[in-house]
């Protein structure tokens, strides 16, 4: 099982950290043992003084596929929830500046929170499903998959050219701006709509 996670695909987000709109998608990849355990804490690692949240939805592979034409695309996946795609922000910043992978930041152990699945049949247009991220009980990101560049069927589509997707594979759709850091004792609460999927502690 591997977790993809594009970039970049929301502009307002693009923007709030000063990097340019991709000529081409952008993806990079998270191995199974950055999945954190759902409703488990999240341990702030030592080697960062920067960890970002970034509230994204999630897609699960629910077959195995190659080559996907957009059209065939949605036949992929039947489920959705949220993630939180975090970030060691100071580590990125560094790794960007020298043209590095991003892995240091991005795949480390806990990276991926993910959240209770729902099927994708719950909501009447996948291109119009808000979802959003407390903490605290303080509203922090809000999205609407509205906003995305590339859609769910295109991501699966573009993503599959170059990696086969297999069953169970999770893939991370991309964060609206409002990214952030967090701190020791916070307390996160991610919704789709207005259901809870996730929540966690962070020590
Ligand atoms: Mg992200």
């Amino acid at each position: 099982m591997k977790i993809i996670c594009i970039g970049r695909n929301y502009i307002d987000h693009i923007k709030e950290l000063h990097n340019t709109i991709p000529e081409k998608p952008v993806f990079f990849m998270k191995p199974e043992t950055a999945l954190l355990q759902i409703n488990n804490p999240f341990f702030y690692p030592e080697f960062s003084n920067n960890v970002h949240y970034e509230t994204e939805i999630v897609l699960k592979i629910n077959h195995n596929g190659r080559h996907i034409e957009r059209k065939f695309a949605h036949k992929y996946y039947d489920e959705i929830s949220v993630g939180i795609d975090f970030t060691a922000r100071d580590i990125q910043v560094e790794q960007k500046k020298k043209g590095l992978p991003w892995e240091i930041a991005k795949a480390f152990d806990q990276s991926a929170p993910v959240g209770y699945f729902l099927p994708k049949s719950t909501f009447a247009d996948l291109s119009n499903i808000h979802f959003s991220l407390k903490i605290n009980g303080e509203l922090r990101q809000n999205g609407n998959t509205g906003d995305m560049m590339l859609d769910f069927d295109h991501i699966i589509s573009y993503v599959s050219r170059f990696v086969s997707l297999k069953t169970g594979d999770l893939i991370f759709t991309g964060t609206p701006a409002g990214v952030g850091p967090i701190e020791i004792n916070d307390f996160f609460e991610v919704f789709i709509e207005d259901m809870k999927l996730l929540e966690f502690n962070v020590k």
